[in-house]
């Protein structure tokens, strides 16, 4: 399957919300918000290839300000050569259905184990999701449909490594 037919498909799987409606309402859209405490502006890492498959000519990311981290320069998977950060145009007003899947998949991340797919979230967090203690809201579509977006989007090899490596991270970190 060609690499933008694997990410819309993965996209669409991944288009169903924590909660019905906005979130971000619920903490003021910690998320999405472009500034830390401390001022530091923040941005998204994309997924290989997805930058270039899926906002590249769209208008949710400000393409003036992407930058191409490069494995000489920043900590990176074997077999990784590089990675897109790039910065949203505006949070006040995100196109949904363009949001990334760094997005989309929050709070959970995937784990392989022993090549088996799973869901995680992680203990330590950056910041608090106030949903994260209120498990019995979230929607039941939520879960698997990001299960299901990530399963199709271990197909591309480098997201694959990308995944192992961060599984691999998380065992050492955890012990397990
Ligand atoms: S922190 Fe939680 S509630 Fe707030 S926008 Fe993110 S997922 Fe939604
Ligand atoms: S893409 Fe949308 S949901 Fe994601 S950080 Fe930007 S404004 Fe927020």
């Amino acid at each position: 399957m060609a690499y933008k037919e694997i990410f819309l498909k993965a996209y669409e799987a991944m288009s169903a919300t924590i909660i019905d409606g906005n979130c971000g309402e619920l903490c003021k859209g910690h998320c999405c918000r472009s500034k830390m405490e401390n001022g530091e502006v923040l941005g998204i890492y994309f997924l290989p290839f997805e930058y270039e498959m899926m906002q590249v000519g769209e208008n949710l990311i400000d393409a003036d300000t992407v930058e191409i981290h490069k494995n000489d320069e920043y900590e990176m998977p074997e077999g990784i050569e590089q990675l897109v950060y790039g910065f949203c145009r505006d949070v006040t007003q995100c196109n949904r259905e363009l949001r990334p899947v760094q997005c989309r998949t929050y709070p959970f991340e995937p784990h392989l184990e022993d090549g088996k797919l799973q869901l995680v979230i992680e203990k330590e967090q950056v910041h608090k999701c106030p949903l994260l203690s209120q498990r019995d809201c979230w929607n039941p579509e939520f879960e698997k449909g990001i299960l299901a977006g990530w399963e199709i989007l271990l197909q591309i090899p480098e997201i694959r490594i990308v995944v192992e490596s961060e599984s691999e991270e998380r065992r050492n970190r955890y012990g397990k």
